[in-house]
């Protein structure tokens, strides 16, 4: 865990900040370098805007980020007019060029597969979101394995993980605490996305305390409603929190249960996917369907108000 969070530490804030102010205490030595410059740099601070988990550290730097490599970037053009086009070849300018030209074109193809993750005209299933009191925000969600981890697997592949937001935009009250009453969600009331049928629940299993999970029951505590064709799972659930029974009949928007931490889940949060088919073997072994809330389609990085 220790390293995933350097590794978050890193790419959402050390390396932006490296780039913002190399821009902004820089000054290039030729057009072709200036737009070669800000082009990479630029396609990595969109990148990082648009698949980073921004819940970490806060979900408006996202914007801050943006608005500080605008400026900088400004301030490093300035001097555009009066540059030469191109120095004379020397080895260096042309190996620092073709680095970055490297880091480019890698991170433009990345952000394509992410503007991609936005959208999809799959065959959907609409839910009206089942968290009601506060800030919520899609940690993993969308149409590729660059913003939902979820995405490879068949039955999960329009899967979801919600957790809440505080007013920071930050999901947690520290940077991964063990106590689960610190992130924002836990405890949080859940509420059924559709009418439907209680037809699997489980209740007893422990919320765990990060980072230990359990590998062995992966959704944890669980409530499977089936609504037309289709299964619906919520999982991670509190403990003992589930008031409903196997076998009643749901409306949509009815108090359900809460959310918890149980299961394999690394911390807090709301997992929510949906199957064709109406066996529980399909909940995780068949064919997953794209879910619509309330006429969105959430990616990660959407929020909701509710
Ligand atoms: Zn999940």
């Amino acid at each position: 865990m220790l390293f995933s969070i350097s590794v978050l530490l890193a790419t959402h804030l050390i390396v932006p900040i490296i780039f913002i102010v190399s821009l902004w205490i820089d000054f290039p030595k030729s057009q072709i370098e200036l737009f070669m410059t800000i082009w990479s740099y630029g396609s990595y601070i969109l990148f990082i805007f648009l698949v980073g988990n921004w819940s970490w550290f806060g979900y408006y730097l996202r914007y801050l980020f943006l608005f500080l490599f605008a400026i900088a970037t400004i301030k490093y053009a300035l001097s555009f007019t009066i540059l030469p086009l191109w120095l004379n070849p020397e080895l260096n300018q042309w190996s620092d060029l073709l680095a970055v030209g490297f880091v480019l074109i890698f991170f433009m193809f990345l952000n394509l597969k992410a503007f991609k993750a936005h959208s999809t005209f799959e065959p959907s299933i609409s839910l009206s979101f089942p968290l009601k009191q506060g800030t919520y925000y899609v940690a993993h969600g969308g149409n590729s394995s660059l913003v939902n981890s979820h995405y490879k697997n068949q039955a999960q592949r329009f899967a979801l993980d919600i957790v809440k937001l505080n007013l920071w935009g930050i999901r947690a009250r520290g940077l991964y605490p063990s106590e689960l009453n610190r992130y924002e969600i836990f405890d949080n009331e859940l509420y059924s996305p559709c009418d439907g049928e209680i037809v699997n629940i489980t209740n007893e299993l422990p919320d765990n305390i990060p980072p230990l999970k359990d590998d062995i029951n992966l959704a944890g505590n669980k409530i499977v409603i089936k609504t037309d064709n289709y299964l619906v799972v919520l999982a991670h659930i509190r403990i003992s929190s589930i008031i409903v029974t196997q076998g009643e009949l749901i409306n949509k928007g009815q108090l359900i249960a809460k959310v918890g931490n149980s299961g394999n889940t690394t911390e807090p949060h709301l997992h929510i996917h949906a199957v064709q088919g109406e066996q529980l073997e399909d909940l995780f072994h068949g064919i997953g369907v794209l879910i619509i809330f309330d006429g969105r389609f959430l990616v990660r990085n959407s929020l909701v108000k509710a």
